[in-house]
């Protein structure tokens, strides 16, 4: 039993310390998203960004050949405007905004930015003008300026602060002591979700991208959090051509359309005001939200006074 034990605990030491090392390297290729797959079209041309209009044209697509995952998904994100898409775990949201990053190619239809197939242009480019503000955003093991600054390697100290202060994180930076000197990541400060992603924030402000593509955290952050991640939000998407993959509805309310997707199709469009008129699902999500909300809120209450 000893002689079992030990290799296989010598082997899970082993394995903790490469993957701490790993998580730059993880951290990198989630970001580059390397798929061997999907490769520029020889002499390819960068994509020319006017507004950022987004189109979905009839798309669909699968992981697996046997299991279609978007079926017919149309849509159009005018240029400037703030488009929600919003549906159960599983319908396909994701997938989504991974196929506009282009991580894979459509299996029909196509995807187009001010009127280019994104297939035609260069990856880069087309990454270049998407800022993404992902579900967990992984932070590089480096200071918590290299990890604002990554949105555009060369920017300033005053450009990397202001963005900062757009994005709600600068008070908690300066409280740090040593502010934007700070190491963080696996070897450094742990941030909470709620300031990893106001990090993630500033990282796209600064970047200043054509088109935004949110997907928000599922995590149940506290309110005040949530509601400066949301103010947060709001200032980078000014202007800019916006994709939300929305799981709390309070942030949809304002958007110029919310699409209801399930099982890979578009169950129900409109806006907020619209679909609780036509009490169909997304009236539905919306009623158990609001309980859902209510009920935090009691227990919230009820612990305070225990
Ligand atoms: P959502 O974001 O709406 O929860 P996703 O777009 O992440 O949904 O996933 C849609 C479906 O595709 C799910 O059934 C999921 O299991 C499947 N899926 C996601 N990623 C992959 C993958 N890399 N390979 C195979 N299936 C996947
Ligand atoms: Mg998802």
């Amino acid at each position: 039993l000893i002689q079992l034990y030990l290799p296989l605990n010598f082997l899970g030491f082993v394995y903790r310390e490469i993957k701490q090392s790993l998580t730059d390297m993880e951290a990198m290729f989630r970001l580059l998203a390397v798929n061997a797959e999907v490769t520029d079209t020889p002499g390819a041309p960068p994509l020319a960004v006017a507004g950022g209009a987004l189109r979905f044209e009839d798309v669909s697509f699968a992981y697996n050949p046997d299991r279609p995952i978007l079926k017919g998904v149309d849509f159009t994100v005018p240029a400037g405007h703030r488009v929600a898409i919003v549906g159960p775990s599983g319908a396909g949201k994701s997938t989504i905004s991974r196929l506009l990053f282009r991580f894979y190619d459509v299996g029909g239809g196509r995807i187009a930015i001010d009127g280019q197939d994104i297939r035609a242009v260069t990856q880069k480019s087309l990454r270049d003008a998407i800022g993404i503000v992902p579900q967990d955003t992984v932070l590089f093991n480096d200071t918590i300026r290299y990890n604002i600054a990554y949105g555009r390697p060369g920017a300033s100290q005053d450009e990397i602060e202001q963005a900062a202060r757009l994005a709600r994180i600068d008070d908690f930076i300066h409280s740090l002591p040593e502010g934007y000197d700070t190491r963080v990541g696996e070897r450094g400060l742990k941030l909470s979700g709620g300031e990893k992603q106001r990090v993630a924030i500033a990282r796209t402000i600064l970047k200043g991208p054509a088109i935004l593509l949110f997907d928000e955290a599922t995590s149940a952050l506290d309110t005040t959090t949530e509601k400066e991640i949301q103010a947060s939000l709001r200032e980078v998407s000014r202007d800019r051509t916006t994709l939300v993959i929305a799981h709390r509805l309070s942030t949809v309310v304002d958007c110029d359309e919310i699409i209801v997707l399930e099982q890979g199709r578009i169950a129900e469009r409109g806006r907020h005001g619209q679909l609780l008129a036509q009490g169909g699902r997304y009236a539905d999500m919306w009623a158990k939200q609001q309980e859902a909300d209510a009920l935090k809120v009691r227990l919230a209450e009820d612990l305070a006074e225990a």
